[in-house]
């Protein structure tokens, strides 16, 4: 995990989640706290040992890759602030398993540390008093997760969850989405931002933040377009999810693979549901999906 400076008060720890340092007059502002106490711990002892006093940090949203570490910072009394509904998750972790579960009591391998985090009970909810976390921009980045925010700061947006590129669709071709229509709507203004910093990969600079957002956007738009020629066969949600995995490269998911591309084929379906472009029946029983 190395920790490397963007513009003179702009740092990231790289690692399998990155994590923002934003510097301002003797204080720092983190940004995101990984997935366990590890890197929250190594930006801590980084902050001390530049003189720096920790502010507050902002958690984009309520996935434990993001937020596992947070419990490292709140025992330090460090202010934590989340956007409301991922703040309740966080307080309530047991509601990932629950909702990747379809909210019966979860499969044990949902219970490991990558959807169960430590509940994080101080954390607050981020609506108005954004003036506390001045000169930091909070900006709503809503569809990979309900409330997901990403902050801005000199040019340089930390955008989390919002921006999966080559490199990480190349391992992950069916990316997690709560909601497809705002996942494309937050995408639409990466592009005004210099330098862009996804919550997993290398950041972006200039024209590569152009060519991931499209690359991203193009993902989306397959994804939508597959799904669609696959219901002209009614199928389950759970074949979908086999299908999709064949035509996009991901046929050795596992369990906790598999749940996590099946919200997927099920923000996939909403959309096209709202779009009246599908429709839920019901067949001996079985709720399957066709074309309209
Ligand atoms: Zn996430």
């Amino acid at each position: 995990m190395e920790i490397v400076s963007l513009r003179p008060n702009v740092w990231v720890l790289r690692g399998g989640v990155n994590l923002g340092a934003l510097v301002a007059e003797g204080e720092v502002f983190f940004v995101d706290a990984g997935l366990d106490e590890g890197p929250a711990r190594r930006l801590w002892r980084w902050a001390e040992e530049r003189g720096l006093r920790p502010r507050a940090a902002v958690l984009t949203h309520a996935h434990a890759d993001h937020f596992g570490g947070a419990h490292f910072w709140e025992a330090q009394g460090l202010p934590l602030w989340a956007p409301p509904l991922e703040a309740a998750m966080m307080r309530h972790p047991l509601l990932e398993p629950l909702f990747l579960f379809a909210g019966a009591s979860p499969h044990p391998e949902l219970l490991a540390k990558f959807t169960l985090a430590r509940p994080i009970p101080t954390v607050r909810p981020l609506e108005e008093k954004a003036e506390e976390l001045l000169p930091l921009k909070i900006v709503p980045l809503p569809g990979h997760a309900p409330e997901q925010v990403g902050v801005a700061v000199n040019g340089i947006l930390f955008c989390a969850d919002a921006l999966f590129t080559p490199e990480i669709l190349a391992k992950h071709p069916i990316p997690f989405c709560h909601d497809v229509a705002q996942a494309l709507k937050s995408l639409d203004g990466l592009g005004e931002h210099e330098v862009v910093v996804p919550g997993h990969g290398a950041p972006l600079e200039g024209a590569a933040v152009r060519a991931a957002v499209r690359a991203f956007r193009t993902r989306l738009l397959d994804l939508l377009e597959e799904t669609e020629k696959a219901v002209s066969t009614p199928r389950s949600g759970e074949e979908l999810v086999g299908f999709l995995a064949q035509r996009f490269g991901a046929q050795n998911l596992n369990l906790v693979g598999f749940l996590l591309a099946r919200t997927t084929v099920y923000a996939l379906l909403s959309f096209l549901v709202r779009e009246g472009r599908a429709e839920a029946f019901l067949e001996n029983g079985v709720l399957l999906w066709r074309g309209k």
